[in-house]
């Protein structure tokens, strides 16, 4: 068992792309924030920034409440490749013991985090939508509940260790996992789960430079061209305000009256996975634990029962909408606003009421 007490302070990877970080990176600095607070007064919140030339937005992470900026660059950091990324950000995690390292659950997270993590031989939880440290009584709770063995367990290791939650079983129950033997804690949060803190502009902070060692022969794949997606994929992690539907609508037709009530309010379209899996909508349109959690200001749900899949991805909305036959189903019950009633007639009069605002 390493020493866990040489571990210290909590890393986010800071992905960005062609220069500009992702919001999910400014999100999990947010968190990192609170997770350092909650373990010591001197644990710092320390963002990894990886890339070629990239150094300038240091300035926006220490905005959003980074102590520190850990600048890996390098020209062979210029495209993102899993070998040349793993390799430098492992030797980083090597050489300055960080306790905790969270990941965004992008397609690079997705594909960087678990390289790392076995390159590290730590473990890994993928998709959290909570993080904690300084649960009180988890190790009485532990020991009470648990048939794994704890003995060599460190209680006061364990007490500030991080306890990752995530949905499992479909869904159907919330599982929390600890890391008891290694460090550092690795997880992958979902974009639009946690919150960014409040912007404060000209914030400064630590600059640490890592010395980079990458060679050509390090990496194992070429970039030759990077092609983006025809379709311009929708940004449902963004939207304010997101328009769902759902089975409800009847057939690939309803989305008409969804796209045209979008229009009206100036939202996204959003879909239940019972519509993507009917061939209605295409799947970048999918809500839910297994499409894309979101967090808008307002979320309409049109003829979408509130299956506790879709509620995973769309719950913490500030404003829920529904519209539905059926008053009983969860998602009317979840509502702030719940309109009884046939969708069809119901949308067509929100469009021409918000038209005449
Ligand atoms: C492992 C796993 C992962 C999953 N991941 C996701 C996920 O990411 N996202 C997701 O959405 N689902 C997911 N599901 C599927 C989920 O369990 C539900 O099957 C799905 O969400 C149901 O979609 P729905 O609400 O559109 O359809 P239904 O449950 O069939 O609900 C249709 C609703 O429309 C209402 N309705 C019908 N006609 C009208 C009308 N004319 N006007 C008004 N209301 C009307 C009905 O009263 C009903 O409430 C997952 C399932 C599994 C097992």
């Amino acid at each position: 068992m390493k020493e866990f007490a040489d571990y210290k302070n909590v890393w986010v990877f800071a992905e960005q792309r062609n220069g500009k970080l992702m919001n999910v990176a400014l999100e999990l600095v947010g968190e990192g924030h609170k997770l350092s607070r909650e373990i010591s007064e001197d644990t710092k919140v320390c963002a990894v920034l990886v890339g070629d030339k990239v150094e300038a937005l240091k300035d926006e992470l220490y905005a959003y409440g980074a102590d520190a900026v850990y600048l890996l660059e390098d020209p062979l950091l210029g495209q993102y490749t899993t070998d040349g990324y793993a390799k430098v950000i492992t030797d980083a995690i090597n050489e300055y013991k960080p306790e905790i390292v969270l990941f965004g659950a992008t397609h690079i997270g997705r594909d960087l985090a678990p390289r790392v993590a076995a390159r590290l031989n730590t473990g890994l939880t993928a998709d959290c939508t909570r993080l904690d440290v300084n649960v009180a009584n988890y190790m009485d709770y532990l020991e009470a509940n648990t048939t794994a063995s704890l003995t060599g367990l460190d209680r006061e290791d364990q007490s500030k260790g991080l306890k990752q939650t995530r949905p499992a079983f479909g869904g159907n129950l919330m599982a929390t996992i600890i890391t008891p033997n290694t460090r550092p804690q690795m997880a992958t949060v979902r974009p639009g789960v946690m919150a960014k803190m409040e912007k404060a502009e000209g914030a400064t902070g630590e600059l640490v430079k890592v010395d980079v060692k990458l060679a050509a022969s390090d990496i194992n794949v070429e970039v030759l061209e990077v092609v983006k997606a025809a379709k311009e994929m929708v940004s449902l992690t963004d939207a304010k305000i997101i328009c769902s539907g759902g089975r409800g609508l009847g057939g690939p037709e309803g989305f008409k009256l969804i796209e045209e009530l979008a229009e009206a309010v100036g939202g996204v379209v959003g879909a239940s996975r019972a519509a993507v899996d009917a061939g209605w909508i295409h799947p970048s349109h999918q809500v839910g634990q297994t499409g894309t959690t979101v967090k808008p200001e307002i979320y309409f749900a049109c003829g979408i029962s509130g299956a506790i899949q879709h509620l995973a991805g769309m719950q913490t909305s500030k404003i829920i909408i529904a519209i539905n036959k059926d008053p009983e189903c969860p998602m009317m019950k979840l509502a702030d606003y719940a309109i009884e009633g046939d969708l069809k007639k119901v949308i067509p009069e929100i469009i021409a009421l918000w038209n005449a605002q």
